[in-house]
């Protein structure tokens, strides 16, 4: 969940600062959406009460923990092909343990533990508190494996470590699992059905973060429109829950607006918002909190009403169209994202035409874009033949990677001339004089660095950008 895969962060080995008395030594690697690398938070925040600090070096691990993407095949085998080196150290230090975490778990572990016998420890992305128990097993020379998926975890009692963290942005999950059942997607198998966590336990979280000095936050979930919080217990079964419960429950416009009115001075982001499940409600506390960014992931997959029908994606292109519309009329400016799959089964020319259409009608800011990739055990794999010819996938994603990169330059140049809020996270990779930082609209921008620093809120005049990046300077604190 991203949801937003960072193809730069993926495989990231993520440390913290040490625990003092802690003797063992962690090594955690991360594949695949944002909500995995907030999962490792929270897997190393449990193993840091087991006596575990985290490293970097592979080689003098005591425990190795890959947490796992099945959200498209090439993201399986990136994960294989790291348990084949973790193998190649285990055979210099025997006494290294290897674990399994998150998607593959459950779809891989026979083939993992039994016949492959690559790993020692296989835990499923709702099994992270049983981590102590099964090392345990471990310990005693037994294969451990927990893939049960919950009705009821959330992790919310659990304060996650921020690994790897620049201090100044950081992940808050608010839901786990989805129900959404688009027929691609392979995340309800792999993460369960779709649950909320406690507002109060967010808010806490929120809180903490900003005793820290942390600057934005990002709700997380896999469809964040979807949040509802009656006590606990699966979104499906929220049918049967009192008429007090239902009374007195909390919805994600409620949600967004509380932690934005907790924490005016807090940057607040959330993703991902699946169209479905969009409301006007969040639009307008969107539109009401000046510190809610306004940027609006809103994942569309195809621009053609047939293929959405067929992917259960429950909305039609002109819907999407009418949502889009009614976003900028209620936030003006805001800026929109999406996540789109070329080659699904049966697409035509036609659709993918549809699909460039809408693109160009949208003008989004930016996109994530992908082959379509069969996953085991979806509907799509039981029911369509994966048709679409791998030359031309591959066709159509160039034509919509180019097409979007002409759209992010047009809507990049928007900003020349005009002063933006950014939050300065880092040091520029390019130029150690410049900080990097990113604007509601979420573009990043450099500028030289003066007397700021990181974590700092600055005014910047947009002098010049490149398709992606603004540059500029500084002109004040904001
Ligand atoms: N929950 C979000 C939604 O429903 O819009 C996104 C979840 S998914 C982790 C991130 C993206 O991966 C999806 O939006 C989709 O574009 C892509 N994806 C998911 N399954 C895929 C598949 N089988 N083949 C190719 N891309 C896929």
């Amino acid at each position: 969940m991203e949801k937003i895969i960072d193809e730069k962060t993926q495989g990231n080995t993520l440390t913290l600062e040490a625990r003092e008395g802690n003797s063992r030594k962690l090594y955690i690697e991360s594949y695949g959406c944002a909500m995995n690398f907030s999962d490792s938070e929270i897997v190393a925040s449990i193993l840091a009460d087991q006596g575990y600090n985290t490293t970097n070096l592979l080689e003098e691990a005591d425990l190795v923990l890959v947490n796992t993407c099945s959200i498209r095949d090439k993201a399986e085998q990136t994960v294989r092909k790291r348990l084949e080196k973790y193998n190649a150290v285990k055979r210099i230090n025997p006494k290294m343990k290897v674990g399994v975490l998150g998607c593959m778990a459950e779809r891989l572990k026979e083939k993992f533990l039994e016949e492959e016998k690559i790993v020692d420890l296989v835990v499923g992305p709702d099994a992270y508190k049983d981590i102590p128990n099964l090392l345990k097993e471990v310990e005693e020379g037994r294969d451990a494996v927990n893939v049960i998926l919950s009705k009821e975890e959330t992790y919310g009692d659990i304060s996650p470590v921020r690994l790897g963290g620049n201090g100044i942005t950081a992940f808050v999950s608010i839901t786990r699992g989805c129900d959404n059942m688009c027929t691609f997607c392979v995340v309800p198998f792999t993460r369960g059905r779709e649950r909320s966590r406690d507002p109060q336990s967010i808010l806490r979280e929120v809180d903490d973060l900003a005793e820290k000095g942390y600057k934005e936050i990002t709700l997380l979930g896999q469809n964040v429109d979807s949040y509802l919080w009656y006590g606990g217990g699966l979104k499906k079964d929220f049918k049967n829950a009192s008429e007090m419960e239902q009374a007195t429950a909390t919805d994600f416009a409620q949600l967004l607006d509380m932690v934005a009115t907790a924490h005016p001075r807090m940057r607040i982001r959330f993703s991902t918002s699946n169209p479905q499940d969009m409301h006007e409600e969040v639009l307008h506390i969107v539109a009401k909190h000046p510190n809610i960014c306004n940027h609006i992931h809103l994942p569309v997959q195809s621009g053609s009403t047939r293929i959405l029908k067929e992917m259960n994606r429950q909305h039609t292109r002109e819907e999407y169209m009418k949502l889009v519309d009614r976003i900028w009329e209620i936030i003006p400016g805001c800026s929109i994202s999406q996540d789109m799959i070329v080659g699904f089964p049966t697409e035509t020319e036609e659709d993918h035409k549809e699909t460039m259409s809408l693109m160009e009608y949208v003008k989004y800011d930016f996109g994530y874009m992908y082959k379509y990739s069969e996953r085991p055990g979806t509907m799509a794999a039981r029911k369509l033949e994966d048709d679409v010819p791998e030359e031309t996938k591959s066709r159509r994603l160039t034509e919509i990677v180019d097409l979007q990169q002409k759209h992010s330059a047009i809507r990049t140049a928007e900003f020349l001339g005009k002063t933006v809020t950014v939050l300065i996270e880092k040091e520029s990779k390019k130029n150690k004089d410049e900080w990097s930082g990113r604007t509601e609209h979420n573009n990043v921008a450099v500028f030289p660095k003066e007397n700021y620093k990181a974590g700092d809120f600055v005014n910047v005049k947009i002098t010049d950008c490149t398709t992606a990046t603004l540059i500029g300077e500084v002109v004040g604190y904001s």
